[in-house]
């Protein structure tokens, strides 16, 4: 088959591999001028690649940690020990092990018990999510933990993750990131170890696109699908027809019916595997090509948007790797020094340091730029760390994705469109379909795998 698979990040790039093992030539479609969607680095000057959004695995990852050995990449992947810390009341509390919580005292020592006693067991509890699927993370936490701990800790973070939809938030959704990624064991109980790979996320992209280009494909960056339709009836062989963007249409925006059609003309294939969000592939669909049942399940899921400021500093911000922040006067939901669980050497010194945040769309946040950004954020930063100057920033980058974080609020598994999107020869797979765990990049390894499986299933 001649497949076109639309996006080349981790999910597009994998499925595109898994396709080229099976003996199909794919055609990735990628509207940014570079690789790795979500996880996609950017040059930060001296050599060094860092991805545009902090980024790191779980020892629980082990989709991904598959695949790197399977490309013969087993050294990549380095495990460190993470240091994470709750802001609020003022100050950062360390959160890194079971004695930190009980050390917490922002909570009465009752609420810190019942706390730990609930995660535990959560954790323990089995693997089914079916009883947590019917009720909210703030119920739960309320009845398990009690009103103290979802006042101070999880509502702020919650509001800070999902703003107006937190209680609404399904606790299947917390059920997934406090069993499936935080059941440590062994040594890992004293402290969690995360991974990182030692030169970036970018050679993984690089050798899947050598491994599909090598079994014929080709993989298009810069080149956006714009409208995607049922081939016409003068090419019975070839089932759908694309319409590729211009070159520089990234620069339009993410909605492809406001690209300017590429000059060549349009393409054929025999089948399509789109790894774009929901809206996305709503907007690129001819007219008629997906049902309109279809359609409304796309529609019927809704995305909050990361912003997410990057700063190289002259010095060290916090002693922690990750800090959450549960004050809900600071205008953003994290702090993340990747160089304290990377050590500044590898950046010859430098030190780099995320500001996380997720807004609905239309949050004015979003319409600002990086220095505009960085002002507001200021006195925030120093409530963290009192000394923090703007002359500590080096330089600046600022990036938005709007599909970044799906809300799954209760009832969210029986709405998820399924890969199959009823019309032979045509898949969807994107990170609305990782449930119940939080979508990630091992997840979309694993997506892309089942999306080609779906393909080639039912084409
Ligand atoms: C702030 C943030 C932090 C994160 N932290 C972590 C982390 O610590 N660890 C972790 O594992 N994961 C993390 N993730 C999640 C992870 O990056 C994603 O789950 C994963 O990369 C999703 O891969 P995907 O291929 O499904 O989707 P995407 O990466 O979104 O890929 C979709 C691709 O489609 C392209 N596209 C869009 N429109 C078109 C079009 N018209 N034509 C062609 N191409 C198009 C996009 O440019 C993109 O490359 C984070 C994400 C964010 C936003």
């Amino acid at each position: 088959m001649r497949v076109a698979v639309i996006g080349a990040g981790v999910a597009g790039l994998v499925c595109a591999h898994r396709l080229t093992q099976a003996g199909h030539a794919c055609d990735v479609y990628e509207r940014w001028p570079g690789l790795g969607g979500q996880a996609a680095t950017i040059d930060v000057g001296g050599g060094h690649l860092l991805e545009r959004y902090y980024h790191h695995l779980f020892t629980s990852d082990r989709h991904i940690a598959a695949l790197y050995d399977e490309l013969g990449m087993p050294d990549e992947l380095e495990w460190l020990p993470s240091s994470v810390a709750f802001f609020l009341e003022g100050r950062s509390w360390p959160f890194t092990s079971p004695l930190h919580l009980l050390r917490f005292s922002p909570l009465s020592l009752r609420s810190r018990i019942r706390m730990g006693v609930a995660v535990l067991r959560l954790q323990r509890a089995g693997d089914d999510v079916a009883p947590f699927e019917r009720m909210t993370a703030r119920a739960w936490i309320r009845d398990a933990m009690g009103a103290e701990a979802y006042e101070k800790v999880w509502g702020p973070l919650l509001r800070g993750k999902f703003g107006d939809r937190a209680d609404d938030i399904s606790m299947a959704w917390l059920w997934g990131k406090l069993t499936m990624r935080r059941k440590l064991q062994g040594k890992e109980s004293r402290r969690e170890l995360l991974g990182y790979p030692r030169r970036s996320w970018e050679p993984l992209f690089g050798e899947l696109r050598r491994r599909i280009e090598a079994g014929g494909g080709r993989v298009l960056i810069d080149r956006p699908v714009k409208r995607l339709a049922a081939a016409p009836a003068d090419a019975p062989s070839a089932r759908f027809e694309i319409v590729a963007g211009a070159p520089g249409s990234f620069r339009a925006g993410h909605d492809p019916r406001a690209f300017e059609a590429a000059a060549e003309p349009p393409e054929r294939y025999d089948a399509v595997v789109a790894t774009v969000p929901n809206d996305v592939f709503a907007k690129l669909a001819g007219p008629g090509l997906l049902a309109d049942s279809y359609l409304a399940l796309l529609e019927r899921i809704e995305y909050h948007t990361a912003l997410c400021l990057l700063l190289e500093l002259d010095r060290s911000f916090t002693p922690f790797y990750w800090t959450n922040i549960a004050d809900p006067e600071l205008p953003f939901v994290g702090v993340i020094e990747h160089t304290n669980l990377i050590s500044p050497v590898r950046y010859g010194g430098r030190r780099f340091l995320y500001v996380a945040n997720y807004l609905a769309p239309g949050h004015e946040l979003l319409g600002l730029d990086a220095d505009a950004l960085l002002e507001r954020y200021t006195p925030g930063l120093r409530r963290i760390n009192p000394g923090f100057e703007r002359a500590w920033v080096k330089a600046r980058w600022l990036h938005r994705e709007p599909a970044a974080q799906p809300i799954v609020t209760v009832g969210y598994g029986e709405r998820i469109p399924p890969l199959q999107t009823g019309v032979p020869g045509l898949v969807l797979a994107n990170t609305t379909q990782i449930y119940p765990e939080d979508r990630g990049t091992n997840y979309a390894v694993r997506e892309g795998t089942d999306a080609a499986a779906a393909l080639l299933s039912n084409a």
